[in-house]
Formats: C-alpha cells, sequence, structure tokens
C-alpha cells in the first residue's frame, strides 16, 4: 500500500525556537532595515527562506562524526575520513577541500586556465562567473532553449544547448581558445532547474572530441541526480547515489560547495583525476585556504562533510526534498501565482514582473514583493531582479535586468510540512493585497553587490 503523504523522513530531537512577530512589529523592523531583508536580524524572521546554502539542519551522526574531528595541522584523520567518503562517491582521487564552493572554483580556474581564454557554461552561478572574470576569462552562458521560457514547464530546463557548444568548440577549441566547459548541476541561476543525463554526457562527448576540459559545479548533483531518476528515461530504478557516480563518471573534474548538497554548514571541494592540475591547486591551495588536508576548514567541518555528503542522496531524504519544494510550487501555482515552472531542486521563483504589473521596472517590483512579503508573512525571500542583477551606467541612468523574481529557498530539513501550510495561506491572502503594492526607490546605492546592503523607501 502507497500512501499519499510524503513525511518528513526523520524525528527532531534538537529544536531552535522561532521568535513570534506581529505585523506591527515587522513593518518597524524592516523600515529600520531600509525595506532591505539582508540588513534584518535573523531571529526577526519566522520562515528564512533567504537562501539553502549552509542553513542545512545536520544529522544525529554529523553531530557525532564532529566529536570526532582532529584539529592537527597536517595530515588529520578527518581528512583521511572526508577522502574516503568523497573517493567512494564520486570515483576521484585528487580531493582538495576549500572553505567554500568560490574558493574551489577560483583555484580551479587559476590553475587549469589561461587567461585570455573562453570557458562556457549551461550557466555560470554569480560567484563562479565573478571568479573566472578575474582570473582574466571571458564566460559565456549557452543555456537550452527550453530555459528562454521560464513558466512553461519541461523535465530539463538546466541542459546546455548543444549545438552551440559544439560550434564554440568547433570554431575555437583547435586555436587552444577554451579554457573549460563547466556544466552547473542544478543550474541555481537558471531556478535550480537539473541537467539530463543525456545532456550531461553529449556534453561530455564533444569536450573529448574537441580535447577540451570538462568540468561539473556539482554544488546540488545529489538533487539533479533526484529528477534523473523522476524524469528520464531508464533511471527509475537506479538509485539516486549510483546516478550520482555516473554524472561523476562524465567528467574530468568537479568543483563543489559543500553548503549544498554536502549538508554542511561551512566548506567545500574540488575533486579531480588529472595529477598535474591537483598539486597546481594545492600550490594554489596552500597560499589562501590553508594546508593540504584542512583547506580552511576545521577538522569537524571536514567530518560533517565526510557524513553528510552520503545523506544527501539517500532516496528517501530526496523524495521528500524534492517533494517539499514541488508542494510549495504547486500550492502557489494553485493560488495564481506565476513561477518558474516546474518547480526546481532547491527553491520557488516567484515572477514579480507578471504578479506587479502596475510596478514599472524602474521601481524594483521584485524588491517590492519581497519587501512586502516579509511584512505581511514574516516570510524573507530574496530579490534576484534589477537590485541584484540591475547596473548603474556611467551617466547615472540604471539598466535593469531582464527578470524580476523572487526566490524563496527552502534549507535542507529545516522546516516542517506545517511551515510550508503557513506559507501557503500566508501567499494566498498576501496575493489579495498586491494590487495595493507601490513601489520603491534607492536612498542608498552601493556600487558593487548592491543587494546586500542597499537602502530603500516606499515611493
Ligand atoms: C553556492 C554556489 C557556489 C558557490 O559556493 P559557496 O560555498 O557559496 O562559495 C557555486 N556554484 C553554485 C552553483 C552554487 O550554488
Amino acid at each position: 500500500m502507497q500512501f499519499k503523504t510524503i513525511i518528513e523522513p526523520f524525528r527532531i530531537k534538537v529544536v531552535e525556537p522561532i521568535k513570534m512577530t506581529t505585523r506591527e512589529d515587522r513593518v518597524r523592523f524592516l523600515r529600520e532595515a531600509g525595506l532591505n531583508v539582508f540588513l534584518l536580524k535573523s531571529e526577526d524572521v519566522l520562515i528564512d527562506l533567504l537562501t539553502d546554502s549552509g542553513t542545512t539542519a545536520m544529522s544525529a551522526e554529523q553531530w557525532s562524526a564532529m566529536m570526532r574531528g582532529d584539529e592537527s595541522y597536517a595530515g588529520a584523520p578527518s581528512y583521511y575520513r572526508f577522502h574516503e567518503s568523497i573517493y567512494k562517491l564520486t570515483g576521484f582521487k585528487e580531493i582538495i577541500p576549500t572553505h567554500q564552493g568560490r574558493a574551489a572554483e577560483r583555484i580551479l580556474f587559476q590553475s587549469v586556465c589561461k587567461p585570455g581564454q573562453v570557458v562556457i557554461s549551461n550557466m555560470f552561478f554569480d560567484t563562479t562567473r565573478a571568479n573566472a572574470e578575474t582570473s582574466g576569462l571571458v564566460t559565456v552562458d549557452i543555456p537550452c532553449k527550453e530555459y528562454y521560457s521560464p513558466m512553461v514547464p519541461a523535465p530539463f530546463k538546466g541542459n546546455i544547448d548543444l549545438e552551440k557548444l559544439e560550434e564554440l568548440l568547433r570554431l575555437r577549441a583547435h586555436l587552444g581558445e577554451i579554457g573549460l566547459v563547466l556544466m552547473t548541476i542544478t543550474n541555481n541561476s537558471g531556478g535550480g532547474q537539473p541537467v539530463s543525463m543525456g545532456n550531461l554526457r553529449a556534453a561530455g562527448d564533444l569536450c573529448r572530441r574537441y580535447k577540451v576540459n570538462y568540468v561539473i559545479d556539482a554544488c546540488r548533483f545529489a538533487e539533479n541526480a533526484k529528477f534523473i531518476k523522476l524524469r528520464e528515461q531508464g533511471y527509475a530504478g537506479k538509485s539516486s547515489r549510483d546516478i550520482a557516480k555516473e554524472i561523476f563518471s562524465l567528467c574530468d573534474a568537479i568543483s563543489v560547495s559543500a553548503k549544498k548538497d554536502g549538508m554542511g554548514n561551512i566548506g567545500g571541494f574540488l575533486a579531480m583525476h588529472n595529477q598535474e592540475w591537483a598539486q597546481a591547486c594545492r600550490n594554489n591551495l596552500i597560499l589562501t585556504e590553508g594546508f593540504v588536508t584542512y583547506g580552511g576548514l576545521a577538522g569537524r567541518d571536514l567530518e560533517a562533510i565526510a557524513v553528510g555528503i552520503n545523506e544527501a542522496v539517500d532516496d528517501d531524504y530526496l523524495t521528500y526534498r524534492l517533494q517539499c519544494v514541488n508542494y510549495v510550487g504547486q500550492g502557489l501555482l494553485a493560488q495564481g501565482w506565476s513561477i518558474v515552472n516546474p518547480p526546481g531542486g532547491h527553491a520557488i521563483y516567484l515572477d514579480a514582473k507578471a504578479m506587479l504589473p502596475h510596478i514599472s521596472v524602474d521601481k524594483y517590483p521584485a524588491q517590492v514583493l519581497t519587501s512586502a512579503l516579509y511584512e505581511f508573512a514574516g516570510i524573507r525571500g530574496v530579490e534576484i531582479g534589477s537590485v541584484m542583477l540591475g547596473r548603474e551606467m556611467s551617466d547615472g541612468h540604471e539598466q535593469p535586468h531582464s527578470q524580476e523574481l523572487v526566490r524563496l529557498a527552502i534549507p535542507r530539513r529545516v522546516y516542517t510540512q506545517a511551515h510550508m501550510d503557513y506559507l501557503l495561506e500566508a501567499t494566498a491572502e498576501f496575493k489579495k493585497t498586491l494590487p495595493q503594492l507601490r513601489g520603491v526607490r534607492f536612498t542608498y546605492k552601493p556600487k558593487v553587490l548592491r543587494h546586500f546592503t542597499a537602502r530603500f523607501e516606499w515611493c
């Protein structure tokens, strides 16, 4: 007998109280924060969907392993457990810990590519793009056609455009102009959408044919593997762990933030076959991260990741994980919200342009929706629109971004279904108030990474 209700596959033994707030409290907190939810105190948030990065609730096994953490500077057993766990899952022998994913990607670009080269992706995540460009590389995004219709469902909207990839490789690879091809799974900037095994394999075949390095940004490898199991022909009978192994077998190296599917609160790593690359990466690592067996992490962090990475590919966990995001997504769709569809693996993206047609982009509809949702219900999402991605031109003119999205990222194993039911009850009521919302204008506009510290007022 198959029951419909998918339960959280865990019990809770440690709790973090949530401080209750009223609407009046939140109006004040938000005003004090300059209408920027990044500037709120997290204890003034009821349900915090700012990010799924580093916000995971760790398991009893992870906490137990942390007690075993060995803080020796070099050669600690914690590193060897970290190594064994990742080696068994990924098949890569050369494994280099880093303090976060962004350190891993910087070290990889600087060690494997030459300044002036082009790096190609289904879509670079923002820190990845910034690290590539700061390393003197030119980034090119070639997402598949389905990516350009965010509201139209398709199973693998994270895919790379294989025709464009082949053309780029054909024209430029023989000139030594391509540094590497990097597939991001799931495609975070593109809505947490998965990449199919067929697409991952075909891109790898092209890279081999044109002798170009093939790397996977595997931050959400487990969620991507589960999507393949659920949606791609031939994979229903395989475990997500075996599917993840198959993914890793296709590429030369992976760059990982352990704050996502590593189930850690901090950490990252590089893993690869090529010993020369590994040597170059380790030399770079020592400059900024630390010795090769800790890479900027405490021994206890290595232990937490060594356990967490295996928990992430547990199929019962992944069933719950994807269903949790899907449950919220389907609920919002039923209420008439416009969202990136289908829901991705870690987050829901609300389309603020569609929901607030009366607010023009120069009044930042996604910032409005983010702020107002916090005021209304205490739910904190994040603006992914013209505040984060727009630019101020040299003449002081604002260049808006093409999309105005609000991301609601679901932390792993943190919230229960009752929290998600509260969210859906709140969004149904909140939706009725949308026509009354006004735009916002900057009162403080920093030059770079402005979404973190900008301040606003209502128009
Ligand atoms: C989070 C993330 C990174 C960067 O990792 P950090 O640990 O935040 O530095 C890189 N790529 C993708 C796809 C990510 O989601």
